[in-house]
C-alpha cells in the first residue's frame, strides 16, 4: 500500500465534488502533468487510479495551519487506488513536482482484475481496506455481501490444495491409461497417461479441477514427477506384455506436461533419469505440451531442443484450440500434433468440418508431423479420419482411460496388438 493510500482512504469528507481533471483522466489512458499541476484534490470523487511512469508527485492534505506534505511518490508507484477500490472521495491532493507522466487505471480495469483474482487475494484486499478505511460506499469494488462467498471459495480452494498435497504424499493419485490406435494397421500403438484422484471423502475429483489447482501453485511439479515416474514404470510393464507377442512394435506413452514443468529447469533432467530407471527407451515417451504454454515460444523452443537431445518425442496437444495454432506448428520443432476433439464432434453432420479436418491433416503431413486425432467416439469418425490418412486415433470408441491392470489385460488379449472390432 502506498503512503498516499493510507491517508486517502482514512479521512471523512462530506462534500463529494468531482473535478473535470479526474473525469478527463478516466477517459485517457495516459496523462502528462506540468510542474505544479494538480492531479486530484482532496474531496474529489475517485474514479481512477494512476501509475507513475516518470516524474514525481507530492501528496498533501490541507490543515488549518496550511498544507501538510505526506509523502512524495515516484516512478513505479501507484496513487489513488484506494479511493477507487473503496468508492470513497480522495482524502489528499496530488500535485506534480516536475513534468510527470502517468498511466490511468480506470475503475473498470481495476474491477476486472479484482474479479479474476484468487478468492484469498480478494479477501486479503478486503481486510486491508477495512483496516485502513472508516468510510465505505455501497458500490465499493469488493462489497461486503460478496465477502462470504470469497471466504467459502477461498477456504474450499485452500482445503482442496492441502488435500491434494496429502493425496500426493499418500500415493492417492492414480494414473489411468487410454489406448491409442494405429488405425492404418488396426493395432494398439500406445497409451496416454491421465491422472485420477479419488478422494476418500469427496469421491472422484475431475482432472480439470485438481490439475488446474495444481497448476496455479508449484504443486504441479511434484504431481507431474510422480505421474511421470508411474507412467514410465507402467510402460516398461506394458512393453514386457507386448513383447510376448511375435513382432510386437515398441509401444509409446504420452505424458501431459504443464507450463510450470517446462519453466522448472530441473524437470527435463529428472524426467530423463526416471525414464532410464524404468528401463524404457526415451523415444517411447511423448511429452504432450499445450499451445497456451507455447506463448513463451523461446523458452519452449529451448526446452524442446533439450528434450530431443535427451531422446524424448514432443507432441502438441489440443491442436486448433489455441490462438496461435499455425504459428506454433512452424515455430516449434514438434514430432506429433494432436487434433483436438472439438474438430471431431461436428464431422458426422457438417461437410465443411470434414474439409477442415482434411485440410489440417494435409498441412501436418506436409510438415512431416505425426498426426493424432483425439475424441473418436463413433465408427464413422474413425473411418473418416483413417481414410484421410491420420496416423493415430484416440477416443472412447477405441477405449476409455483404464486402470493399469485393465490396460495390461487389454494388451494381453489383443492378438498381435490388434484392436477388437
Ligand atoms: P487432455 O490431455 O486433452 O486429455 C484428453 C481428455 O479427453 C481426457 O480427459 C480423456 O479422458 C478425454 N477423452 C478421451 N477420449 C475422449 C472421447 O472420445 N470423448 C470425450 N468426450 N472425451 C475423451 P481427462 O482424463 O478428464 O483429462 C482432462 C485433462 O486434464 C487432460 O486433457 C489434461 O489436460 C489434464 N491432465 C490429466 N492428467 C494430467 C497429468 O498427469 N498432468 C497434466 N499436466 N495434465 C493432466
Ligand atoms: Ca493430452
Ligand atoms: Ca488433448
Amino acid at each position: 500500500m502506498t503512503p498516499e493510500s493510507r491517508y486517502t482512504s482514512g479521512v471523512h469528507t462530506d462534500q463529494r465534488k468531482k473535478t473535470p481533471s479526474t473525469d478527463k483522466a478516466a477517459a485517457d489512458s495516459t496523462r502528462v502533468l506540468q510542474p505544479g499541476e494538480v492531479l486530484f484534490a482532496e474531496g474529489d470523487m475517485a474514479d481512477c487510479a494512476f501509475i507513475i511512469e516518470s516524474g514525481e508527485l507530492e501528496i498533501s492534505t490541507d490543515h488549518e495551519d496550511g498544507k501538510v506534505v505526506i509523502c512524495n511518490l515516484a516512478a513505479g508507484d501507484i496513487v489513488g487506488e484506494m479511493g477507487v477500490v473503496d468508492s470513497t472521495p480522495r482524502t489528499a491532493s496530488a500535485t506534480a513536482l516536475g513534468e510527470t507522466c502517468l498511466v490511468v487505471v480506470s475503475r473498470d480495469q481495476l474491477s476486472d482484475r479484482i474479479a479474476s483474482a484468487d478468492p484469498i487475494l480478494k479477501l486479503l484486499i478486503k481486510i486491508l481496506l477495512d483496516r485502513h478505511s472508516e468510510e465505505r460506499a455501497d458500490d465499493a469494488l469488493i462489497s461486503t455481501e460478496l465477502v462470504g462467498e470469497y471466504v467459502r471459495h477461498g477456504i474450499d480452494k485452500i482445503r482442496l490444495e492441502s488435500e491434494l498435497k496429502r493425496a500426493l504424499a499418500k500415493g492417492e493419485l492414480e494414473v489411468f491409461y487410454q489406448p491409442i490406435l494405429d488405425p492404418q494397421r488396426n493395432r494398439l500403438a500406445g497409451f496416454e497417461a491421465l491422472t485420477r484422484w479419488h478422494n476418500p471423502v469427496r469421491g472422484h475429483i475431475p482432472p480439470h479441477l485438481f490439475i488446474a489447482l495444481a497448476e496455479e501453485t508449484d504443486l504441479i511439479v511434484p504431481v507431474g514427477l510422480q505421474v511421470f515416474k508411474t507412467a514410465c514404470r507402467q510402460l516398461a510393464k506394458f512393453q514386457a506384455i507386448a513383447d510376448q507377442q511375435p513382432a510386437a512394435p515398441p509401444l509409446f506413452m504420452c505424458i501431459n506436461i504443464s507450463a510450470r514443468q517446462i519453466a522448472d529447469r530441473r524437470f527435463i533432467g529428472q524426467a530423463a533419469a526416471l525414464a532410464s530407471a524404468a528401463g524404457i527407451n526415451r523415444e517411447q515417451v511423448k511429452l504432450e505440451i499445450t499451445e497456451t504454454l507455447a506463448v513463451d515460444i523461446d523458452l519452449t523452443q529451448t526446452w524442446i531442443k533439450r528434450a530431443h537431445e535427451l531422446g524424448f518425442k514432443v507432441s502438441l496437444d489440443d491442436f486448433g484450440t489455441g490462438y496461435s495454432s499455425l504459428e506454433t506448428l512452424y515455430k516449434l520443432d514438434l514430432d506429433t500434433a494432436k487434433i483436438d476433439q472439438t474438430f471431431v464432434r461436428p464431422l458426422h453432420r457438417e461437410p465443411r468440418s470434414r474439409e477442415l479436418m482434411r485440410g489440417m491433416v494435409e498441412l501436418m503431413k506436409s510438415l512431416q508431423l505425426e498426426i493424432v486425432v483425439e475424441g473418436i467416439e463413433s465408427p464413422a469418425d474413425l473411418e473418416f479420419v483413417t481414410a484421410i490418412g491420420c496416423h493415430l486415433t484416440q477416443g472412447y470408441l477405441i477405449g476409455k482411460p483404464l486402470p493399469a491392470t485393465a490396460a495390461e489385460a487389454l494388451l494381453g488379449t489383443a492378438p498381435a496388438l490388434e484392436m477388437p472390432g
